[in-house]
């Protein structure tokens, strides 16, 4: 039986991340299916594990890499851009950002000083802002 999906397997593509993903959000879609337009999201469930096993017995190996590439190039975006959001949203606890009224350079002050007089690291313009 083992040998028998070895010799399946030969020259297919096999399981990848992309692979991984596709199957965890047709399980989401399936649990969405039993509160919510229910014919439609076991449809869309179903199409999209039969896409997920359709990858998996690809023999087109070149394709299915460049796709997985893609999906993880994708994903190191995601993961960035939200590490920069959650960095943000800190920082806006702590700290105000203007931009320089001249030259627009962002300036970060430290909330809750009143008004103060702020002094642009780029131009050197000065200009009053509340903190
Ligand atoms: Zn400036």
């Amino acid at each position: 039986m083992k040998d028998k999906l070895r010799k399946f397997m030969m020259g297919r593509y096999g399981i990848d991340a992309l692979s991984r993903f596709i199957f965890a959000l047709a399980l989401i879609l399936l649990v969405i299916s039993r509160f919510y337009l229910r014919d439609f999201f076991y449809i869309i469930s179903l199409m999209t594990i039969l896409y997920g096993y359709y990858r998996i017995f690809s023999r087109n190996i070149d394709r299915r890499y460049r796709e997985n590439n893609l999906y993880l190039a994708y994903m190191n975006k995601l993961k960035k851009l939200l590490h920069k959001q959650k960095y943000m949203f800190k920082q806006r606890k702590v700290y105000r950002i203007y931009s320089c009224p001249n030259c627009k350079q962002k300036i970060r002050v430290p909330k809750g000083k009143g008004k103060i007089m702020i002094t642009c690291p780029k131009c050197r313009n000065e200009f009053i802002k509340r903190s």
